[in-house]
């Protein structure tokens, strides 16, 4: 019962051709959750690939109802004892459509196809190729371990993700008990590059709003009118031009987090984000002045325009447009009062003279983030640099945002996230692909991280 043997088993296992074996046959399952037509293909991921592979290990399972009535959900167990602690983890069988004429010559999203150290295929990288890696993993310490963990496991696998995960928040607050665990640990997203090991404890949150200005029914014309009349278009500019400035810096101060923690801080310098490793050129004079390009990425608040409309772009008439809208996109971190951002951001334009600006705050979704020195992370991070030479990149939260309050909040976990990906994967268009070496290092990363869990009693 060395770890060795579990690490040496799991390398066997990718040289000998069968991981492969494993990923071609799920790849070609068309679980594409937004093509109302492959619904069946939902469950057939399920219960021909998921199902048998988690029975073959000792999981008890359940494919239950989504309560929003998307694609099924599949919940697994696999208890050794009440005294060790329990892993929930999590994946989603669902990809987006293939796109199938898009692919480059020689491609198809419904087949492996290897070249060099690329692996492609609809999600190889999102995420089919993630969770077996981790269930790979899962099953060589087992058999190192003569069928015993040292932990419980808990699995739950969705196939909605690709459609916003409709019901899984619900379906988590119902079944508390059911994934009730001591911990998170699950694979999707990508590393910070293809050759830093990354760890992410969370994510920044979300949220859509729009500001509009409707003054009247029609136009009217700008030079009999114009001087005498408001014009909605110019009232909304200088409506979020009091939210944001010129440089991309907040100017609601209500909007900016509570100053950045020192671990956090740290945590984010070791990450070497720098004007120019995130493969593309990154602007200098833009976003909150005094921070570092990590921080402003993984440690602040941004707020983007993301359209504006008034009057006929395309066909400009001399007329004062009746109304103009913008649509806005709120990414902050943990501590900031997003609870409050409809009462802040009207406060604040009634403050500044713009109450004829309507806001309506749509969708939110809330920050995450784990304490950086948090016991899990501070495993989970010894036993990947057991087996990799290479700097494990802790990012506390990604700068995009994942659903992962359902797990931090609503099951009150610490969660730990651990990639398989990188940012080049082309993950949602064509030519997906997984990374050889990436999928290699994260099988020996999960496998002594398993390990290393089984050596923690509860
Ligand atoms: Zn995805």
């Amino acid at each position: 019962m060395q770890k060795n043997e579990a690490l040496e088993g799991v390398r066997r296992y990718f040289a000998e051709g069968q991981f492969e074996d494993q990923l071609r046959r799920r790849v070609a399952v068309k679980s594409d959750s937004q093509t109302p037509e492959h619904g069946g293909e939902l469950t057939r991921y399920l219960v021909e690939e998921l199902v048998p592979q988690l029975a073959a290990l000792g999981f008890t399972h359940w494919i239950m109802e989504n309560p929003a009535g998307a694609g099924p959900i599949l919940v697994a167990h696999r208890h050794e004892s009440q005294n060790v602690p329990t892993v929930l983890t999590y994946g989603h069988g669902d990809v987006v459509p293939g796109y199938d004429q898009q692919w480059r010559e020689g491609l198809s999203p419904w087949n492996l196809t290897i070249e060099g150290d690329r692996w492609y295929g609809r999600g190889t990288a999102d995420n089919k190729g993630q969770h077996t890696i981790n269930l790979v993993a899962l099953e060589q310490v087992i058999k190192s371990r003569n069928g015993r963990l040292g932990f419980n496991v808990k699995a739950i696998f969705e196939t909605a993700e690709e459609r916003g995960s409709p019901g899984l928040r619900q379906f988590c607050q119902e079944n508390k008990e059911l994934l009730s665990a001591d911990l998170f640990i699950a694979s999707d997203g990508p590393r910070l590059n293809a050759s830093r090991p990354t760890i992410f404890l969370g994510s920044r949150g979300t949220a859509l709003f729009s500001l509009e200005v409707v003054a009247r029914e029609h136009g009217l014309h700008s030079g009999n009118w114009g001087g005498v009349m408001t014009n909605p278009a110019v009232v909304l500019s200088n409506a979020l031009a009091c939210l944001i400035d010129g440089k991309g810096r907040l100017a609601c101060r209500e909007l900016t987090p509570p100053p950045i923690a020192e671990e956090v801080r740290e945590a984010i310098e070791e990450l070497e984000v720098t004007k120019d490793s995130l493969g593309r050129s990154l602007d200098e004079d833009w976003g909150e002045p005094g921070l570092t390009f990590g921080e402003r990425l993984f440690g602040w608040n941004t707020l983007e325009i993301l359209a504006l409309s008034a009057g006929n772009a395309q066909k400009p008439v001399n007329a004062i447009p009746p109304r103009a809208k913008a649509f806005c996109n709120f990414r902050f971190v943990v501590g900031t009062p997003w609870q409050d951002l409809a009462a802040i951001l009207r406060r604040h334009l009634d403050a500044h003279g713009y109450s004829n600006v309507e806001v309506v705050v749509d969708r939110v979704t809330p920050a995450t983030r784990l304490d950086v020195n948090n016991k899990w992370v501070t495993l989970s991070r010894d036993a990947i640099s057991q087996v990799t030479p290479k700097k494990v990149a802790l990012v506390p939260n990604l700068a995009g945002t994942v659903p992962n309050d359902i797990f931090a909040d609503v099951l009150g976990l610490p969660t730990v996230w651990i990639p398989h990906s990188y940012p080049g994967c082309s993950q949602h268009a064509p030519n997906e692909h997984l990374l050889r070496s990436v999928a290699e290092e994260g099988l020996q990363m999960m496998t002594s991280l398993f390990w290393e869990l089984g050596n923690v009693s509860a």
